[in-house]
């Protein structure tokens, strides 16, 4: 199996200016994950290695420059899960750590649980040895003033949700298939912005945000995330597959469902098994790239794949 991973940061209403910031975070992404799977690592260590960098660079809404609640606090939501056995990792109401997708990665290797939130998750990630950081140094300006924006104008649950927030889109995921044919899925997120404190969205409920099954592929979603949830987005896409669909037209045809039935908007990057690509949007834009045949492909405008040689640089 020749490896491949592919990665998202986020479906919505993207502004003009953070499109290069976005192309070029999916670019730095893609890369580390894919030099992860070339350096022998696995599918599930492919996946947090692409995650990462995203949560460290505020183009995305994870990790630091997450989005706000509604008391102006960042917390955070990720989940990780390996497709050779369909085990879980996942953290919800993450406030005082840069990575919670390495917190994920370590609830689905240690603990007996699956989702842990809050309180719990912050004293396992302690336990672990994970560094907390002061929740003020999480908040980007742009974060601030999406909130703000969003105080002034918002409408939570709006279709296009970050719409004029300049910060308010960009969740991050990624999909990996690796030499032995394993799948794996981490998706992250600070959530939307104005969201109620203690809101839970899709991103680290299992079936909506992210699904990986080694006999089927992976899938992580983006989008709004109280739809993606009721309609469990990643499995959808998962079963369609299951039934026989190629990944893009499983993606197409799951993402486009949602929106018609729930009138909200979402996005999702799938792999199959044998490292077929989907990516489908119903946003106006959503960033994304893979690796194949030593190129990159990328783009965020709908119908538009871009192209550049891995080895550029
Ligand atoms: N799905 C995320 C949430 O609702 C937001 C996003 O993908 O932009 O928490």
């Amino acid at each position: 199996m020749k490896p491949i991973v592919i990665v998202h940061g986020g479906a919505g209403d993207i502004p003009d200016s953070r499109v290069k910031g976005k192309l070029d975070g999916m670019k730095v992404a893609v890369r580390a994950g894919y030099e992860c799977l070339m350096n022998g690592g696995s599918a599930l260590d492919a996946v947090e290695a692409a995650v990462v960098p995203m949560e460290k660079d505020e183009n995305f809404n994870a990790g630091y420059g997450s989005v706000l609640n509604l008391r102006g606090e960042v917390e955070m939501e990720a989940s990780i899960m390996r497709g050779s056995d369909l085990n879980v990792g996942a953290v919800t109401l993450v406030k005082e750590f840069l990575h919670p997708i390495s917190i994920a990665h370590k609830v689905l290797i240690k603990s007996p649980h699956s989702l842990l939130g809050g309180e719990g998750a912050k004293l396992f990630a302690l336990k672990e040895g994970f560094p907390p950081v002061p929740p003020e140094s999480l908040i980007s300006e742009h974060a601030k003033q999406a909130l703000k924006n969003f105080l002034e104008h918002g409408d939570f649950g709006r279709t296009e949700i970050g719409s004029s927030d300049e910060g308010g889109v960009g969740t991050v995921g990624a999909v990996a298939v690796d030499a032995n044919g394993h799948v794996a899925v981490a998706t992250s997120t600070g959530g939307m912005s104005g969201k109620a404190v203690g809101r839970i969205g899709d991103t680290p409920q299992i079936g909506s945000g992210t699904y990986a099954d080694d006999n089927i592929g992976g899938v992580s979603t983006t989008g709004h995330g109280e739809s993606i949830l009721k309609y469990c987005l990643a499995h959808s896409i998962i079963k369609l597959m299951e039934g026989g669909l190629d990944a893009n037209t499983a993606t197409t045809k799951a993402v486009n469902g949602m929106t018609a039935r729930l009138n909200n908007t979402a996005g999702a990057i799938t792999l199959s098994k044998d490292g077929e690509v989907g990516v489908h949007f119903s946003s106006k834009r959503m960033s994304w790239a893979y690796v194949k045949d030593n190129k990159i492909f990328y783009g965020i405008e709908q119908g538009e794949t871009l192209e550049e040689d891995y080895n550029k640089n």
